[in-house]
């Protein structure tokens, strides 16, 4: 078959699989088989791609038909311009969480320590820790093991330096207020939403990163909470939120102490970050 025929017969099978990027998710998965440019597919589409590369590529169309995540067959994903390598352990990287790592970068100093919560695939830190110019250091604390290994991986492969533990969310952190800064977008779906969500995300995220439990902010609640023994004082807190969150999160961060309580949009126009600083002795 050339080319031209097999991107074609994957996109028809992709159709017919309901999956609406079809054309879409077909080409990148042919980019990922073949290494093939735009630019040679349509140089040359009558090139003929036979044997174990179309195996493999009808393979991973016969997969994404399954809803198997794109990103869980091309093992990555791009998030503020960087390559992270994802697998079924971490939630892949949203473009959603992008305007909490530009808020988060705004607001850094040389010097400055970070902690990531919920760090996952290491997207957040790993981003501000790469893009950021002030000389910055970061740590990313997380209950799962198998995502931290995710997170060291792309430390390596993004050459950055970080600082990884594992527990349930500060319990494998240093003791002590030595963070300017916590960011963290963590699990904030409320349980009984989970099963609404599309094949894809419902089922091939890891549960743990969705499930925000009964009303979707237990990890906000333990996080503003807990946070404020780890931050310094004028430290700022961060949060990734979720849909019609905004109200409740600022609330609670107001009621823990925290001053300047500030509500950022996504470019959708939702409410996506909300932050404050904490003054407190
Ligand atoms: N911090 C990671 C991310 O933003 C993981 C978040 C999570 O697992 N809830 O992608």
């Amino acid at each position: 078959m050339t080319i031209q025929e097999i991107y074609r017969e994957g996109t028809k099978r992709l159709e017919e699989a309901g999956i609406a990027d079809a054309a879409l998710d077909a080409w990148y998965l042919l980019e990922h088989v073949t290494g093939i440019s735009r630019a040679s597919y349509y140089g040359h589409p009558e090139r003929e791609i036979g044997g174990e590369e179309k195996e493999r590529y009808f393979f991973g169309i016969a997969q994404r038909g399954k809803r198997i995540p794109l990103q869980h067959l091309t093992k990555e994903q791009e998030f503020m311009g960087l390559s992270f390598y994802v697998n079924e352990h971490v939630l892949i990287p949203r473009q959603d969480t992008e305007i909490l790592v530009e808020t988060a970068m705004k607001q850094l100093e040389p010097g400055m320590r970070i902690l990531d919560m919920c760090t996952g695939s290491g997207c957040i830190l790993l981003s501000l820790l790469r893009l950021c110019r002030a000389e910055v250091t970061g740590t990313g604390a997380d209950i799962s093991g198998e995502a931290l290994a995710v997170a060291r991986e792309n430390a390596a492969r993004l050459g950055v330096e970080a600082e990884f533990v594992e527990g349930d969310l500060f319990s494998p952190v240093a003791p002590g207020r030595c963070y300017d800064m916590i960011v963290s977008n963590p699990p904030y779906i409320p349980t009984a939403e989970i099963e609404g969500l599309q094949d894809e995300v419902r089922l091939h995220d890891p549960y743990i990163a969705l499930d925000g439990r009964k009303d979707g902010l237990f990890f906000y609640r333990r996080i503003v909470r807990e946070g404020l023994l780890y931050l310094k004082k004028g430290g700022r807190l961060l949060f990734e939120i979720g849909c019609g969150q905004a109200a409740a999160v600022s609330g609670l961060m107001e009621a823990a102490g925290y001053e300047e309580v500030r509500v950022k949009k996504d470019l959708a126009g939702l409410d996506r970050v909300v932050m404050g600083m904490y003054n407190g002795e």
